[in-house]
């Protein structure tokens, strides 16, 4: 483990390293650089993800502060709620759950299959909320109520993006680097699905704390371009001051909103062909919120010709799997 991060309370949750993987059949067919997938679908806890490596830091800093549960929201097929439910269980802790209903016109087995059915697995206790609310702020409520009635809750905001959730994407960004010199490679550009923003700030805080200039490419997979670029700032500058005294410079945070379509949770038809692409050439399974429009983005932009002079990209697979089953109308 860096030793920069060892003065954060963490537990052991995740799989790690995940592995760097070649694409080699989708890089001759998209006739781009050469494609490398980070394995983190390949997390562990509860069918993997991007959510384990934030929950490593944000667990160990509910069990130092005393609490015996955990509280957070997201969508109703949120990846990151179904992550929590399951750290909760590991670690003995109870977990409460705000899903906001944030995805218009969706099938009735929406809110009982995929990543809700694991939910319940769990044992989460889960309030619906409809869209548009602040839904930090909503938990945020639940967090007092339980107060007053003598739980310690630990709040968790959605999707883990805070400063210490972020922290586990600084870990994965000195883990890459370690891979990259392994591995001999030279790596142009890093590419990942940008949502509520931890991931991305954490993997360009991490990269800034190691000194290292490979660029980072966020697909939003929500908001417009400013307010993302505003949002990934203000995280990854607060994480990388816990680390460094250096200052993180905003010209570092890139975002490309060209492939959200009609919104958050509602897949394109790019969406569509990144899971085919990815399934039919590489044997891999995206997820139709977020990896997917991440990974359109890349494809897109090789088909552009953006990746010219790179020799070497790497996509993050954040995981998401589960929420296809959420999706089936749509994928087949
Ligand atoms: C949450 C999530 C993301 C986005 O990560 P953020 O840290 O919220 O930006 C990407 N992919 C999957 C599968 C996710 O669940």
């Amino acid at each position: 483990m860096n030793p920069a991060l060892s003065k954060f309370s963490r537990v052991d949750l995740c799989h790690q390293p995940t592995p760097l993987e070649a694409m080699p059949r989708l890089s001759e067919k998209l006739g781009g650089p050469n494609l490398w997938i980070k394995r983190d679908d390949c997390t562990g806890l509860a069918t993997g993800g991007n959510k384990t490596r934030k929950l490593e830091f944000l667990v160990g800093d509910a069990l130092q502060q005393g609490a015996d549960m955990l509280v957070t929201q997201g969508a109703v097929q949120s990846n990151h709620v179904r992550q929590t439910a399951a750290a909760a269980c590991k670690f003995g802790l109870d977990c409460h759950a705000l899903l906001e209903r944030r995805v218009p016109d969706r099938d009735n087995d929406y809110e009982t299959t995929g990543n809700v059915l694991f939910d319940n697995i769990f044992g989460t206790t889960i309030e619906f909320r409809p869209p548009g609310l602040d839904m930090n702020a909503e938990a945020l409520q639940i967090v007092e109520k339980l107060r007053s009635q003598g739980r310690k809750p630990y709040f968790i905001p959605g999707g883990g993006s805070n400063e210490i959730g972020a922290l586990g994407y600084v870990s994965c960004a000195f883990e890459l680097l370690d891979q990259f010199e392994a591995q001999k490679l030279d790596v142009g550009r890093i590419v990942l699905a940008s949502g509520s923003a931890g991931t991305h700030a954490g993997m360009l805080a991490g990269l800034h704390v190691a000194h290292s200039n490979i660029p980072v490419l966020g697909i939003s997979v929500r908001q417009p371009k400013e307010r993302q670029i505003n949002a990934v700032y203000g995280l990854a500058k607060g994480t990388a001051a816990q680390l460094t005294d250096v200052p993180l410079g905003i010209e570092s945070v890139q975002v490309d909103d060209g492939y959200v379509g009609d919104g958050y949770g509602l897949p394109t038809k790019g969406t569509i062909r990144a899971i085919d692409l990815a399934a039919k050439f590489e044997g891999l399974l995206l997820d139709p919120v977020y990896s997917a429009k991440g990974f359109d983005g890349m494809i897109s932009l090789i088909q552009d010709g953006f990746f010219k002079t790179d020799k070497d990209v790497v996509f993050i697979h954040t995981g998401g799997s589960a929420a296809l089953f959420a999706y089936e109308t749509e994928l087949v």
